[in-house]
């Protein structure tokens, strides 16, 4: 079938199988690029396909040569529809790393259910022993409670007061206000039990409960926090409540991983395009603003950029660990100078969608929104006929 992107509002319901390919390729080149990481070698990533987690597991494997096992949820092809992206990027990161005689396993399924979890012990002591990395990663908006069987629902929304802010259509180009209304009580528990600590942390208990942590295993989740303008929505926001949650988690799994000379910390991470970031008002617009003065500065980094320096200064550094005084490592270091907010906050109230792709970098956003679906890759033929009913491989 010959694949074209379809983009309805903030995703696009096509991939491309050798786009993502060539995508997962690139972020190989650029770790091999850096050399060797002297790292983890038993990885478990829970959101393995998409984003930062796919970043960490092709940083881990091509790095420091790791077995990785890797738990996400995707859509696989049928009925002559595509599979969800991420899928693609699982098939061609197990077919990679195999060809270099690394372990790759893979499960495709609801990280947060108690199936899952059980089914992922069972490898582990099959095939691995013991894990030395977990990373957490997962962007989800709904999560069914192991226990409960309730079903929770992530909403983005600003907590105590309605919200009135610039946002853009990234489909139509227009820059307009959007007000949303302050999330119920019920809303902002909903979304800390999706997005927040408590899966994280059964994760870990289960793993230790099976005996298959390993000593001076480290664990770490990703957050992030960003420039004032997103707050309202984002970090004093209900996400913004369940990241506070997931920190809280950060140091009961610590305590937890001390007992195995361990240890779990957040890392905050810079804003960047990925399927989650693109579901939340006012965040494309700053983040097209941020690529086009970061850019202009020579400090912009993707994920894989972002991931890789994550292992090579935090976690492997050989070095003492760098954390900010909540104890999180702080790649987002670049986002937040001084230099790069001033500018950005200059350019916002400016923005206009007259002035869009002028004062921001929305044509880099756009392109980098295709990439994640295996869209515009260098070297790939998009009239040419391809397989989209490919399936991964036990
Ligand atoms: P993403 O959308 O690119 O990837 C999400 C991953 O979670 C995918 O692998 C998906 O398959 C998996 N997933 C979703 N629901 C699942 C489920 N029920 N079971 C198993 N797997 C599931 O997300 P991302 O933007 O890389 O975000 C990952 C983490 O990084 C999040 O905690 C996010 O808050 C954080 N973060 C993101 C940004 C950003 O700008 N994108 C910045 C800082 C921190």
């Amino acid at each position: 079938m010959i694949i074209k992107p379809k983009i309805r509002g903030f995703v696009c319901i096509t991939s491309h199988p050798e786009g993502c390919a060539a995508h997962v390729q690139e972020q190989i080149d650029y770790v091999k690029s850096k050399g060797p990481i002297d790292g983890a070698k038993n990885v478990l990533i829970i959101g393995a396909s998409q984003g930062y987690g796919l970043a960490s597991r092709i940083t881990a494997a091509f790095g420091s040569q790791a077995s990785t096992i890797g738990v996400f949820f995707e859509r696989e092809p049928a009925n002559g529809r595509t599979a969800t992206s991420g899928y693609y990027n699982t098939i061609a990161f197990t077919e990679k790393a195999r060809a270099e005689g690394l372990y790759a396993a893979n499960f495709n399924g609801d990280a947060f259910s108690d199936e899952i979890k059980e089914a992922v012990i069972h490898k582990v002591k099959e095939d691995l022993g013991k894990i030395d990395l977990i990373i957490y990663s997962l962007g989800s908006p709904r999560r069914i409670h192991p226990e409960t069987g309730a079903v929770h629902k992530s909403v983005i929304k600003p907590i105590g007061q309605t919200f009135t802010g610039k946002t853009v259509d990234t489909d139509k180009d227009i820059i307009s206000d959007i007000t949303i209304e302050a999330a119920t009580d019920e809303e902002i528990a909903d979304t800390v039990a999706v997005m927040g600590g408590d899966d994280w942390e059964r994760w870990i208990k289960a793993l230790d409960h099976a005996g298959l942590i390993d000593e001076g295993a480290t664990s770490v989740a990703y957050d992030y926090i960003g420039p004032e303008v997103t707050w309202p929505i984002y970090t004093n926001g209900t996400i913004g409540s369940a990241k506070k949650d997931l920190r809280a988690a950060a140091k009961r799994i610590d305590a937890l991983l001390k007992n195995h000379h361990g240890s779990a910390f957040i890392s905050v991470n810079k804003a960047l395009v990925t399927q989650s970031s693109s579901a939340i008002p006012v965040v494309p617009l700053y983040i097209s603003i941020l690529y086009k003065v970061m850019k202009e500065k020579g400090l912009h980094e993707g994920c894989i950029e972002q991931i890789d320096r994550l292992f090579r200064t935090q976690l492997f550094s050989g070095t003492a660990l760098v954390f900010d005084d909540e104890g999180r490592a702080r790649i987002d270091n670049l986002e937040m100078k001084s230099e790069v907010q001033s500018a950005v906050a200059e350019i916002w109230p400016e923005i206009t969608t007259e002035n869009l792709y002028e004062k921001s970098d929305m044509a880099g956003y756009k392109k980098e929104f295709l990439r994640l679906f295996g869209f515009g890759l260098s070297g790939v033929n998009y009239d040419a006929d391809v397989d989209e009913a490919i399936m991964l491989k036990e």
